[in-house]
């Protein structure tokens, strides 16, 4: 038995080389294919760019009949079938952007047992006919890629993924699944394993660090302007630039295009032709700098992004891991910026005011976890293994954390001063209106609640917004202060912060640091 599987060692080496021209396997990847071919269940938990795909693409062509491999993006499918057909491998897909002949056609070729890997859409495979037709083929088994999309606790839910496994049972024979992502938390994973009904399987997870990767979080304070300057000082290289709508990628791609840099915009509003033209300039360094809606880089391969910029606050840790995953692929330096403000975290729930009441609250909890992350004086990557359920004991002395430890100061009497802000405003203010109050600053909304005669009027007037900002968001997530749920936005005063107000104690908090400051340095 041993010689045996030494043999085939060899023979999955061979293949390897002789179709994909690859000369190793990456990591685990050879244990993975193994675990397959053996008809195991198989679960594979590794970050982007690790090689998962040839986990499955590998025992498809060893095996006998055709491996099922459901993929939630349709513009995905045809990419990796196409890449597949060019290596010689017959691959086909079927989703709703075929012709009832051309479907024909590829049911035909995979009845036959030509065709070695069928890609599929979740929603196209719940047809009636789909079913019928998979009944007919042999199945050597079922691949599931992006499988957190099983998951409501994951970013990415998708309904017709929760019926993959009645699909799968209803198939008649027995297949083995192998199902991957690169994004599980270890409740995702649980839900994930619960729902495909495979406690069995065997659990192929490496770390999810990239020693490689540097991780920053800046305030949104003079946004454009850092970023301008931050894009200069990697004049000619590669980057991402992430921003949550559509409006706001056209209008950076602009602003950086004005200073001399090639950005060109990606979002799902642009002509089809035009988004393709713009992806294609980015891959063939026709253009550096790519500015996005999260809608692009799934599927994208490109090892030598040397930067991925959050403009936005990102909705949920496991996205921005995944977006800036995209970064440094080729094992080579790359810097993950992220720009974060509260009011951003805000927007980003009143978006989720329309949805059903435990999906709002799952992303809800994904954005608090998000805040957290980007208040935090803690190691960056130590937060995010920790995420994801890795323990990483040291700190990593390459995060904006370990290199610049924030400064932390005695802020016992401007809590006391925010608090009683929050009070004497009768809880029905946001952070900035606090802000405006404690600095003594005068706006119409000031005048007209009185909110000038108040006795904490100007009374932190020796410190700016950012300042108060920070502090406020600070005390927010150390519990002396709560959001009020049903207004969001609203600041009110937790028990937490009564207690503080009747007996103040000291507390301990950082400062954000001053970016521009450091940018004026820099030019001297
Ligand atoms: P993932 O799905 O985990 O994000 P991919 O399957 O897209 O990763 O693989 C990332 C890149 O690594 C691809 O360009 C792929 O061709 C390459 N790759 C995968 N396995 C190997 C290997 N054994 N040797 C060299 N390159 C590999
Ligand atoms: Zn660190």
């Amino acid at each position: 038995a041993v010689k045996n599987q030494v043999k085939q060692g060899a023979d999955l080496k061979g293949k390897l080389k002789e179709v994909f021209g690859y000369g190793q396997f990456r990591g685990v990847q050879e244990d993975i294919i193994q675990n397959v071919i053996q008809g195991h269940n198989t679960f594979v938990i590794m970050p982007t760019g690790a090689g998962k795909s040839l986990c499955y693409q590998l025992p498809a062509l060893v095996l006998p009949g055709t491996a099922i491999v459901i993929s939630p993006l349709i513009a995905l499918m045809k990419n990796q079938v196409d890449q597949l057909n060019a290596f010689g491998v017959n691959a086909q897909f079927l989703n709703s952007t075929l012709s009832k002949s051309e479907m024909n056609r590829v049911k035909k070729d995979v009845i036959s047992g030509e065709v070695k890997l069928l890609y599929v859409a979740p929603e196209s495979l719940t047809k009636e006919e789909t079913i019928e037709f998979l009944n007919k083929a042999t199945i050597s088994f079922v691949a599931i890629d992006e499988a957190h999309c099983i998951s409501e606790w994951g970013h990415d839910f998708r309904p017709e993924y929760r019926k993959i496994r009645s699909i799968i049972d209803g198939l008649g024979v027995q297949v083995p699944v192998i199902a991957l992502t690169a994004t599980a938390t270890p409740k995702v994973q649980q839900d994930i394993q619960k729902n495909l009904q495979m406690d069995d399987a065997s659990v192929f997870k490496t770390s999810f660090n990239r020693t490689n990767l540097y991780y920053e979080v800046r305030p949104k304070h003079n946004t454009k302007k850092q970023l301008i300057q931050y894009v200069k000082q990697r004049k000619g290289l590669a980057g991402i630039v992430y921003c949550l709508s559509r409006k706001k990628v056209e209008e950076i791609a602009e602003l950086l295009r004005v200073n001399d840099v090639r950005a060109l915009p990606y979002h799902a509003g642009l002509d089809p032709h035009v988004r393709m033209a713009n992806q294609d300039a980015f891959l063939n360094e026709d253009c550096d700098v790519i500015v996005a809606t999260i809608a692009f880089g799934m599927g994208i391969d490109k090892p030598d992004v040397r930067f991925v910029i959050h403009f936005d606050t990102p909705k949920s840790i496991e996205g921005y891991y995944q977006e800036t995953g995209r970064g440094g692929r080729d094992g080579l330096e790359g810097d993950c910026l992220m720009f974060y403000s509260y009011d951003d975290i805000v927007k980003l729930e009143k978006f989720n005011k329309d949805k059903p009441v435990t999906e709002r609250d799952n992303s809800k909890q994904l954005l608090q976890e998000m805040a957290n992350y980007a208040d935090s004086a803690v190691c960056r990557r130590k937060q995010l293994l920790h995420y994801f359920g890795e323990r990483y004991p040291t700190d990593c002395g390459f995060c904006d954390n370990c290199k610049h430890p924030k400064e932390r100061f005695e802020a016992k009497n401007e809590v006391l001063m925010a608090l009683k802000a929050v009070v004497q405003t009768e809880e029905r203010f946001g952070l900035d209106h606090i802000g405006t109050v404690l600095m003594g600053m005068n706006n119409p909304h000031v005048e007209s609640y009185g909110h000038d005669k108040l006795t904490v009027y100007g009374q932190g007037k020796d410190h700016d917004a950012q300042f108060w900002h920070s502090l406020l968001r600070q005390t927010l997530l150390a519990g002396y202060l709560e959001k009020d749920i049903e207004n969001f936005g609203v600041i009110k005063i937790a028990q937490k912060g009564i207690d503080f107000i009747e007996a103040p104690h000291s507390i301990k908090l950082t400062k954000d640091h001053n970016y521009e400051e450091e940018v004026k340095e820099e030019q001297e």
